[in-house]
């Protein structure tokens, strides 16, 4: 295998030439998963991960979700201008649901942009990468048919964090929230085969993840497009009784699809996290029916009675969007009083920003950027204060930590993990601090901030 005219030449071993590459991933979880699995079956070939600056390819798996993550991805797609015109290196993708809304444009307008490939062709990313060293040439993998799927038989060994891993359980979505560009860009919902998730769980707990996550746009509608009647819940319940399996969590669910059978589930799985991410949007029902969210404000207070009624200890997060089209001060005032009534551990709030296609970016009653910015201060400021006042009521308590590894700034004993309920905790490991990561260890929580604990150690078990 040869590199192509005009390119530096590749470390070669044994007669083979060994591509380096180096991926930026940007995005959501699933981003970081279906990363984590090309970078497995590219190393399982032969290649080598490498600095940014000495790769032969720049994979970027971008974001479309909001204008703000696509506008990122493109302006570093243009910083390798000088670069390519400089040394023709290094030939970048672009996968991941922005190369489907970007694709033909980057292409149009960077000749460096090699490949791009749709979330739905990640099957045949790796030849398609292989295919662009060797010939030189472009290669297009956009996504056409919302149905169709190609799938990478590859789980997840490199990866980020040895001791978490993430399991996609189903792709695309099917509920055309009015704003949103994800079924425009990932397709149709369709749920894996549970043997396959279950086999892929396996793995990963056989290269040691002790806490596994399950993916998908709306985990809670998994099996719905089965006849079998097997769905979530019963998902759920297999995964967390796999031998290994310490730890489960999963991301997203839809109100008006998280049942009771759901929540006893969690409730009587000791494995299952009491944590649970369930997205409001708005505390106004004329904003939710304009998103085409199909549930009332009513409804969803329901529903989280039911949760906290049945697991005491729950963290809940939500999403909300704030400055939706047509949104009034009183509406927005429903979202604020609706997040005060709640007291969610987390909000993750957004300014909304229009995504062309979606039908919402056509709506009248369009707000301007100050309103939308100044009611995103306005809800972050109450947020605050709520999550800062929750988090302080658990100063004194002890939880059961998995130590993930060091904490990303401070000190160099200083090591992170997650409560069960889903917040950071950073804790000194003192002179144990190299051994702990991925053990559990049981924290007392001595301070609080609005975006994380602080806590001390107060005795490792000793794990297997
Ligand atoms: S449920 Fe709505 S917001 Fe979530 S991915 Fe589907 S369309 Fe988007």
């Amino acid at each position: 295998m040869f590199p192509a005219a005009g390119f530096d030449s590749a470390p070669e071993s044994g007669g083979i030439f060994l591509y380096r590459f180096h991926m930026k991933v940007y995005g959501c979880q699933m981003n970081v998963y279906d990363s984590d699995r090309v970078r497995t079956a590219l190393t399982r070939r032969g290649w080598t991960e490498s600095a940014e600056d000495e790769a032969d390819m720049v994979i970027f798996t971008g974001c479309s979700v909001r204008g703000k993550a696509e506008q990122k991805v493109w302006s570093e797609l243009g910083r390798y201008a000088s670069l390519w015109e400089k040394n023709r290196r290094p030939r970048v993708a672009l996968t991941g649901c922005a190369a489907q809304s970007l694709g033909e444009k980057a292409f149009s307008r960077y000749p460096w942009v090699r490949l791009v490939s749709g979330p739905r062709h990640i099957g045949l990313l790796p030849d398609g990468l292989e295919r662009v060293m060797r010939d030189g040439g472009r290669v297009t993998l956009l996504d056409e048919d919302p149905r169709e799927f190609y799938s990478l038989d590859e789980f997840s060994e490199v990866r980020g964090s040895r001791y978490r891993g993430y399991v996609t359980i189903a792709h695309g979505c099917d509920n055309f929230c009015t704003y949103c560009i994800v079924p425009h860009v990932r397709g149709r919902f369709v749920s894996r085969p549970p043997a396959e998730i279950l086999r892929e769980v396996r793995s990963l707990t056989e290269s040691g993840a002790k806490e596994v996550t399950l993916l998908g746009q709306n985990v809670n509608s998994y099996g719905s497009d089965f006849e079998s009647g097997y769905g979530f819940a019963e998902l759920l319940r297999d995964v967390a009784r796999l031998e290994g399996v310490e730890l489960v969590r999963f991301v997203t669910s839809l109100p008006q699809d998280f049942t009771e059978k759901i929540a006893r589930v969690m409730a009587e799985e000791p494995a299952v996290c009491p944590s649970l991410n369930l997205p409001i949007q708005s505390g106004s029902d004329r904003i939710l029916r304009l998103m085409n969210r199909k549930y009332t404000r009513a409804a969803y207070m329901e529903t989280v009675r039911m949760a906290r009624s049945l697991l005491p200890e729950l963290g809940l997060t939500s999403d909300l969007i704030v400055g939706f089209p047509g949104e009034t001060e009183r509406d927005f005032e429903d979202s604020l009083s609706a997040l005060s009534e709640i007291r969610f551990d987390l909000v993750h709030t957004a300014a909304y920003s229009e995504r062309a296609g979606t039908p919402a970016a056509s709506m009248p009653g369009a707000l301007p950027r100050e309103v939308r910015m100044e009611r995103l201060s306005r809800v972050n400021a109450l947020q605050d204060k709520l999550t800062l006042s929750i988090n302080q009521g658990l100063v004194g308590r002890r939880c059961r930590v998995l130590a993930e590894g060091a904490a990303p700034k401070g000190s160099s004993d200083l090591l992170q993990g997650r409560t069960p309920t889903d917040k950071v905790v950073l804790f000194p490991g003192g002179k144990d601090a190299a051994d702990l990561p991925g053990r559990f260890v049981t924290v007392e929580i001595a301070e609080a901030e609005s975006w994380c604990l602080k806590g001390r150690l107060i005795d490792p078990e000793h794990c297997a």
